[in-house]
């Protein structure tokens, strides 16, 4: 009888501990997951990419059982836990003289070319099948036909003049050569002086940025954000790429970065009227700059004439757009001059945008591009690093180009 107690009594205590067990793995498992981090306290990806997926970081550390079950503490009911800090604002790098600090991007894919000239002008005899070679390191490096042709027709003027020729000669030639088809004297500076909207109220700075999708638009957005920011202005930006699901989303994010607002619409929305919106946010807030990313389906010229012709119309309501900055894949050669021709159809361009020139870009392409469209190229992008666009500087370029 007393072993048939003790039994029981085991089996008892046995149950107990088992079923205490399976509430304490039940509780473990019904623990909902790390509390989703709010957008203000998701740290952004260092660089968004396209199609790339924003990664959460895991903030909290895994608690142990222990911890969770505190008294009081219910497994539906967690203690809320501290909000993580606030993400810090990040303070850009100045913009002032990036690309000569970038320089080293910029020759590692274009200083054949000044090199092969250089090369080409130090054989000691400039024969017709020599400058037939000059011709075609310009031509390969996207230089451009006519620009071509000026470019070789002084050289050859200069070469006689000069007669004997040191190399530091032909260096100097070169460049002041070089220098004069990428031109010294336009006005690369990109314009966001305040204005005054149609009711009298002051009105912020408005940069349209165009361009096909893919040619780094977005992105270029949000790095020019960061170089108004970098040079103490205050930027609010408009997702009106909304054709594009990533395009908001990827903007929003850069603006966090620098503290600055985006304004968005439904995904599929009016891209004009959340233009329109981020200016008058940019009026409402006294806001310096306002920077409009525009949807670029490249479907038919009419409908991107209709679509980018309203975006423009509808923020000039508020009044001037100052800059409609086409940003342009440098690495597509002759196929981004295309796209150039298109848009300049369809939109003022008043500056150009040349990103990807630490890919496989030819340099050359500065100087097309410029003739094509007669606008200054204003900007470079030298890579994927949040601050790797930089104010478009001739010299710099140039002495890039034939190396020191
Ligand atoms: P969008 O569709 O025109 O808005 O293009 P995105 O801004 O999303 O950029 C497309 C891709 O180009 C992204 O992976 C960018 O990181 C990349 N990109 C943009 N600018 C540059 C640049 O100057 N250099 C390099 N290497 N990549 C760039």
């Amino acid at each position: 009888m007393e072993i048939v107690i003790l039994a029981v009594v085991i089996a008892v205590v046995a149950l107990v501990a088992i079923s205490g067990l399976v509430v304490s793995s039940r509780k473990k498992k019904r623990l909902p997951p790390a509390p989703p981090s709010s957008p203000s306290v998701t740290a952004p990806p260092a660089e968004p990419h396209v199609g790339e997926e924003a990664e959460t970081p895991r903030e909290e550390p895994r608690r142990t059982i222990e911890e969770v079950d505190l008294p009081g503490a219910t497994a539906t009911e967690p203690e809320a836990p501290a909000a993580p800090p606030a993400p810090e604002i990040e303070v850009p790098e100045p913009s002032a003289g990036r690309l000569v600090r970038l320089r080293a991007r910029l020759s590692r894919s274009q200083n054949s070319l000044g090199k092969g000239l250089l090369t080409l002008l130090s054989r000691e005899h400039l024969d017709e099948d020599t400058w037939e070679e000059i011709e075609d390191t310009l031509l390969t490096a996207d230089v451009g036909v006519a620009p071509t042709q000026e470019l070789v027709e002084r050289l050859r003027e200069r070469v006689k003049v000069l007669g004997t020729r040191t190399p530091d000669e032909l260096r100097a030639l070169l460049r002041t050569e070089l220098l004069q088809l990428v031109g010294t004297d336009s006005d690369r500076t990109v314009h966001t002086e305040s204005g005054v909207t149609a009711d009298g109220q002051e009105k912020p700075g408005v940069v349209l940025v165009v361009g096909v999708n893919g040619t780094g638009k977005t992105t270029t957005t949000g790095k020019l954000a960061r170089v108004l920011v970098a040079d103490g202005r205050s930027v609010v930006l408009g997702a009106a790429d909304t054709f594009r699901a990533a395009a908001a989303d990827q903007l929003q994010t850069w603006g966090e970065r620098v503290g600055a607002r985006t304004v968005r619409g439904p995904e599929g929305g009016d891209p004009a009227s959340v233009a329109f919106d981020a200016v008058k946010e940019g009026v409402a807030e006294g806001a310096d700059v306002v920077l409009i990313d525009t949807a670029g389906r490249l479907h038919t010229k009419t409908g991107l004439m209709d679509e980018l012709g309203k975006v423009k119309r509808v923020v000039e309501k508020h009044g001037a757009v100052d800059e409609v900055l086409l940003v342009l894949d440098a690495t597509t050669g002759q196929n981004g001059l295309i796209q150039a021709r298109v848009f300049a159809e369809v939109v003022d361009i008043t500056g150009i945008v040349l990103t990807k020139l630490d890919g496989t870009a030819k340099g050359g392409i500065v100087v097309a591009v410029q003739r094509e469209l007669g606008v200054p190229v204003k900007l470079v992008g030298l890579g994927e690093g949040a601050d790797d666009l930089a104010p478009f500087e001739p010299e710099a370029f140039v002495d890039a180009l034939i190396g020191d």
